[in-house]
């Protein structure tokens, strides 16, 4: 397979980052930057093979554009990915070499946490670039996002509840939440204040004796929570959740939680949510507020703000289910229609990038 077949063959620039000294591998993907600066956060992971790098960030950074599009940020899509074990290779040089690679890119590029990056290692990062969110060293950094994605889900799942069931509280409800981790820990905090009954599974014990503790939650299998009855089901642990066989076993009527890339086949697997009758959050939309809270650090992150924009996913749910029963299409296809339809109003082929002025905000067209 030639270099350029990869991924989706839609992407501006795929640099290839190598360090000898501290055995830094990483590939940056800049996907888009219609709309702005590609902004996406890194994930370190020890892959099979460099090929499956290659193909999960290209599928990662391409994901970044669409909720950056649909979230109404003026955001481009990228991601990063370090391939290794963590365990082994993180150091302070290893990070500071990542960070000098993100420099040279001059602002194309912004980076974050993801999975097996803490906000420690983007602090050592910050150290070579300004070109990094998440951090909490820099005076207006806005560190852990998983709260404000907790908000934000919190906020989707009430504009589902609206749409499905005509109500406007889950005072009452049943919501079976699948990991409760960073969101989805914060997540039945939310709901449980508002009245609603949760039933929560975790391969992690601890995770969910505390959350039995603090929210009353019943506890089940990870094998059950699938198909719990309850209102909603909530995944916030796995990707490729909604397949073959899960969709079979799922009795909630709403789907909506935090994971990413929920549908094992975007195509397949959101038509046959529809053919059930089940309502889909998309996942690259619900579980936006992460990617709105590092976006308002880049402005000078005022929490409040961020917290109030993140709450603005009920109104772009509403949307997408309004757009997705006009036009009879399944809702991940929906908002993605809207991402597209906003990157080609914008003008295809206009590339952006942040100025070294970061507090302004100023993107530069390059
Ligand atoms: P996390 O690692 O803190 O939590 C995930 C939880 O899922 C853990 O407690 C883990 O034990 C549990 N888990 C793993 N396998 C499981 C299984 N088979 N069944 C039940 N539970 C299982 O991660 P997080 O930051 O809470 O993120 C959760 C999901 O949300 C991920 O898919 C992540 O990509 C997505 N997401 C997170 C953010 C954020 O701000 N943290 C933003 C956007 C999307």
């Amino acid at each position: 397979m030639g270099i350029f077949d990869f991924g989706t063959q839609d992407h501006e620039q795929v640099v290839f980052c190598n360090d000898p000294a501290t055995g830094l591998k990483a590939i940056i993907a800049i996907h888009d930057t219609t709309l702005g600066p590609a902004l996406g956060g890194c994930r370190f992971w020890n892959y099979k093979s460099e090929e499956d790098a290659i193909f999960d960030v290209m599928r990662l950074s391409r994901g970044m554009t669409y909720k950056a599009a649909v979230a109404g940020l003026d955001l481009g899509g990228g991601k990063s990915v370090i391939i290794g074990d963590p365990a082994k290779l993180k150091s302070e040089d290893f990070f500071r070499a990542f960070g000098r690679f993100i420099n040279n890119l001059n602002g194309r590029y912004i980076t974050a946490e993801d999975v097996n990056i803490k906000v420690e290692d983007m602090n050592i990062v910050a150290k070579e670039t300004s070109y990094v969110t998440g951090i909490s060293s820099r005076p207006g950094g806005s560190g852990d996002p998983s709260p404000i994605t907790a908000l934000g889900v919190f906020a989707g799942i009430k504009a589902c509840v609206k749409h499905k069931l005509g109500k406007n509280s889950v005072d009452g409800l049943t919501i079976a939440v699948q990991g409760v981790g960073s969101v989805g820990h914060h997540l039945c905090q939310y709901l449980s204040k508002e009245g609603a009954k949760l039933i929560v599974a975790d391969i992690n014990n601890e995770a969910v004796k505390a959350i039995s503790l603090e929210c009353n939650a019943q506890v089940v299998s990870v094998d059950e929570i699938v198909s719990e009855n309850a209102d909603v089901f909530s995944p916030c642990a796995l990707g490729g959740i909604l397949n073959d066989a899960s969709i079979a076993k799922i009795k909630a009527p709403i789907i909506a939680g935090a994971a990413n890339n929920q549908l094992l086949d975007e195509d397949r697997h959101d038509q046959m949510l529809v053919e059930k009758g089940i309502l889909y959050a998309p996942d690259y939309v619900i579980n936006a507020g992460g990617l709105i809270n590092v976006a308002h650090e880049l402005k000078g992150y005022n929490a409040d703000a961020a917290k109030k924009e993140a709450l603005g996913i009920y109104d772009t749910m509403l949307k997408i289910f309004n757009e997705a029963e006009k036009k009879k299409i399944p809702t991940h296809k929906a908002s993605n229609s809207i991402a597209e339809a906003r990157l080609k109003e914008a003008g295809k082929g206009q590339s952006r990038r942040l100025d070294k002025n970061f507090d302004n905000q100023a993107w530069i067209t390059v």
